[in-house]
């Protein structure tokens, strides 16, 4: 992955690709609206200043600090993001984390890279930050984020490089959106951009509202409750879930599968930066912390009920019998 697979800006993305190759130092601000991928820029513009053979595409995804970085096992990238418990990053973290790293060596890369979402740093934590904006060491990045710099002081605004995102094209949010839900209907693909204010992120959440968000939803519920439940629930209460979605057996069926693979990452690593329910991260977390009993080898096993059900489906099988089966066998699997 490079810069070229994200789609849009292209002429922000040539910038920071040819700045990564340069090599400079510098705070750099990521400026646009909620939705803009200012994140995942920001990653990839991470990503190039770790590589050691950055392209004008970026990072080249094979030498051994890209290797690092996608496995968020570098120390050179210290990621500021919106706190889990607290409304703001606490200013300790900043002057610990941030200010006091600033001035050690990178280890592995040339640069030590700090990505930092002003959308969750009070004023406090902008004002400790200021001396190490103003002049960064050599080897030092800073690759801000804000989704409204009216919340980011003077003092920092004057001190950063502030890039802000285009608001992307018809053509390349019609783009986006079919990347991410390849079936949905042109219709419905048309409307979730027309309806986005031009914001990816929101054309992608209503593209998502149109193909089975809810089903993910539901689906998901009914996983986590899944443990709890007595052999009479799941004949009954789960049965009924998924028959109610006959239609969309697939969609049931991927569902579950992404279910069962969040689990299985946040079993054998609760840092993983993105699993694929991220919205209901915490409540997979939960239940994840909850039950213990539940191990990766439990968890393949009831994929392979799933698939066992989408062959069922293939080859036009009682849909009753094979969602039942299925559901039993997942049930087998998770109770406690
Ligand atoms: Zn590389």
């Amino acid at each position: 992955m490079a810069f070229s697979s994200i789609i849009g800006e292209k002429q922000i993305k040539l910038r920071l690709a040819a700045e990564a190759q340069r090599r400079g130092s510098g705070a750099y601000m990521l400026s646009g609206p909620e939705g803009t991928g200012k994140r995942m820029l920001a990653e990839e513009f991470a990503k190039a200043l770790m590589c050691s053979d950055a392209g004008p595409d970026g990072a080249c995804g094979v030498c051994a600090n890209c290797k690092y970085f996608d496995n968020f096992t570098t120390p050179d990238v210290t990621r500021v993001y919106e706190p889990s418990e607290t409304k703001n990053v606490k200013v300790d973290f900043i002057k610990d984390r941030v200010v006091a790293e600033s001035f050690m060596k990178p280890q592995f890369a040339r640069t030590k890279t700090f990505i930092i979402d002003f959308d969750y740093l009070g004023e406090e934590s902008q004002n400790a930050l200021l001396k190490s904006l103003e002049e960064p060491k050599k080897d030092v990045v800073f690759i801000l984020t804000s989704s409204n710099t009216d919340n980011v002081l003077d003092t920092v605004m004057s001190r950063v490089t502030e890039i802000k995102l285009d608001p992307y094209s018809e053509d390349e949010l019609e783009q986006i959106v079919r990347k991410n839900f390849p079936d949905l209907e042109d219709e419905k693909v048309r409307s979730a951009v027309y309806n986005s204010g031009r914001i990816p992120g929101k054309a992608l959440e209503l593209a998502g509202e149109d193909s089975g968000v809810s089903i993910r939803h539901e689906v998901n519920t009914m996983m986590m409750a899944m443990p709890k439940s007595s052999y009479i629930d799941v004949l009954e209460d789960f049965y009924e879930t998924v028959s109610g979605f006959k239609d969309d057996s697939r969609i049931v069926a991927s569902s579950i599968l992404m279910f069962l693979d969040d689990v299985a990452r946040l079993i054998s690593y609760p840092d993983c930066r993105k699993i694929n329910n991220e919205n209901e991260r915490e409540a997979i977390e939960n239940f994840v912390a909850a039950n213990k009993h539940i191990t990766t080898i439990k968890l393949g096993r009831c994929s392979e009920a799933v698939l066992k059900f989408l062959k069922a489906l293939e080859v036009n099988s009682n849909f009753d019998a094979a969602a039942s089966a299925m559901l039993l066998r997942i049930h087998k699997e998770l109770k406690k």
